[in-house]
């Protein structure tokens, strides 16, 4: 389903960004700069296996951790690879905070890139809402789609998969984050360990993600996979 080029958490060198393509799209979850370093040396034509058309980029939150290579992807999208780079936010509040970052600070050209929120139009993917940092409540999402008819469930950074229940059908792909350091915004260790054995008996398959020490949640989480890296 997903690949990543990168699962760490903020503090991380390689920070969380999934991927995917649709035919010549190549579609990311959110670009923090290190993807924006990764997808630059590998090519994008590379991590869609063919002639790349166009990138979308679907926002989880504002945290520089998932928007900070955005406005860089943007000029190189323009003034390098001459495609254009589509941004869909998960709400007109994080729309109006990424026109600010992509206009205002990072001064990217306008004709350089579309940016529209989940609410305004169908663009087949749909954010939900969770809880994670204070400072951004009620503007913090992870995002639910379909890859060849497989659902799809993408957290972002997230303090609880309770906001997931009504989209995390029976069988879908889980892309979850978890923390080993207890913190009130990211999901807890033991809390979603208790969750496994429901999920697995409803055949949904997770993968860690956003992670801060995957030494630490290997030894605690044995059994369960991490985010597959783009190698
Ligand atoms: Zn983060
Ligand atoms: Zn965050």
């Amino acid at each position: 389903m997903l690949r990543f080029l990168g699962r760490g958490s903020a503090f991380c060198n390689d920070n969380n960004c999934a991927f995917f393509a649709q035919n010549s799209r190549l579609v990311l979850l959110d670009c923090p700069m290190s993807a924006f370093h990764k997808l630059k040396t590998i090519g994008a034509d590379a991590l869609t296996g063919c002639k790349t058309e166009k990138i979308t980029v679907l926002v989880t939150h504002s945290h520089s951790d998932h928007t900070g290579g955005i406005g860089m992807l943007v000029h190189f999208c323009y003034y390098v690879m001459h495609i254009p780079v589509e941004i869909i936010a998960p709400s007109s509040a994080v729309k109006d905070k990424l026109r600010f970052l992509l206009k205002e600070l990072d001064g990217c050209r306008e004709e350089g890139y579309t940016l529209i929120s989940a609410d305004e139009m169908q663009t087949g993917f749909t954010p939900v809402p969770t809880i994670h940092s204070p400072e951004l409540a009620g503007q913090c999402f992870g995002w639910c789609f379909e890859i060849d008819g497989t659902r799809v469930v993408y957290t972002g950074d997230t303090a609880t998969l309770d906001t997931f229940k009504d989209v995390l059908t029976d069988g879908a792909y889980l892309y979850t984050e978890t923390a080993s350091f207890d913190s009130a915004v990211h999901l807890r260790l033991n809390v979603l360990k208790e969750m496994l054995p429901e999920l697995e008996k409803r055949g949904i398959k997770v993968y860690l993600m956003h992670l801060d020490d995957e030494d630490k949640i290997a030894k605690a989480l044995p059994d369960v996979k991490f985010a597959p890296l783009y190698e």
